[in-house]
């Protein structure tokens, strides 16, 4: 595994970044703000803290959790527009300043496209640069499950997307920035893991990663200072 020497390197001569999204580039999670939306937010909170550590797959949870929520179409865009994500201090700076260097900037998620959208919207980051669950729905509105062919539904799915880029694109140093063990685990093939925990510390996640920051200034600092 890289240095954090090799890992700023790496960080500041990318050619793609790559951000989690629930609890990183924005402050809440996704998937619980669409449960208390839907006044399922304890039942889902349970069912995560049990699957937690677990030897369910990602697709089996995210059924599970979705067949609770059954979230319709209208209360997803009334979650939007009513109660939009956060987006996380610095995020806004940083994704910018990338976008100057011309470098790619891509949105990883294991929540749901129309609420990764709208953020990715809010950073000026191309829908075509968002990877997110698709939410599938009924003609008047009901909630019809989700697109289970998407990478983002598998276990590992965020390393699948990220080898799927680099053959798309041919970059050769992709960052994979986040606050998760799956963000994680997408180095490699990402080339670089930057752990973040400025919205929440995940133990295992600030005690293996590298290059560990809790506020996104940081990174702006080491572009700075080439
Ligand atoms: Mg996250």
């Amino acid at each position: 595994m890289a240095s954090l020497m090799e890992i700023k390197e790496i960080f500041c001569n990318a050619d793609a970044v790559c951000f989690d999204v629930d609890s990183t580039v924005i402050k809440e999670e996704g998937i619980d703000e669409l449960a208390k939306f839907c006044g399922v937010g304890d039942a889902v909170a349970e069912m995560t803290r049990r699957a937690m550590g677990g030897s369910v797959t990602f697709k089996a949870a995210l059924t599970a959790r979705l067949g609770l929520i059954r979230p319709s179409w209208e209360q997803v865009q009334k979650l939007i527009s009513d109660h939009p994500p956060h987006l996380t201090p610095g995020i806004r700076e940083l994704v910018s300043r990338l976008h100057q260097r011309g470098v790619q900037v891509f949105l990883i998620s294991g929540g749901f496209q129309s609420i990764v959208e709208h953020v990715a919207s809010q950073l000026n980051i191309p829908t075509a640069n968002v990877f997110a669950n698709r939410l599938k729905f009924y003609f008047n509105g009901e909630y019809a499950g989700f697109d289970e062919t998407q990478l983002t539904a598998e276990s590992g799915g965020k390393g699948k997307v990220i080898a799927h880029l680099k053959e798309q694109f041919n970059f050769k140093n992709v960052v994979m920035i986040g606050d998760g063990a799956t963000d994680m685990e997408a180095c490699p093939p990402a080339d670089c893991f930057i752990g973040f925990g400025g919205n929440v510390i995940r133990k295992q996640v600030k005690e293996k990663a590298k290059w560990y920051i809790t506020h996104f200034d940081e990174l702006l600092k080491e572009l700075e200072e080439r």
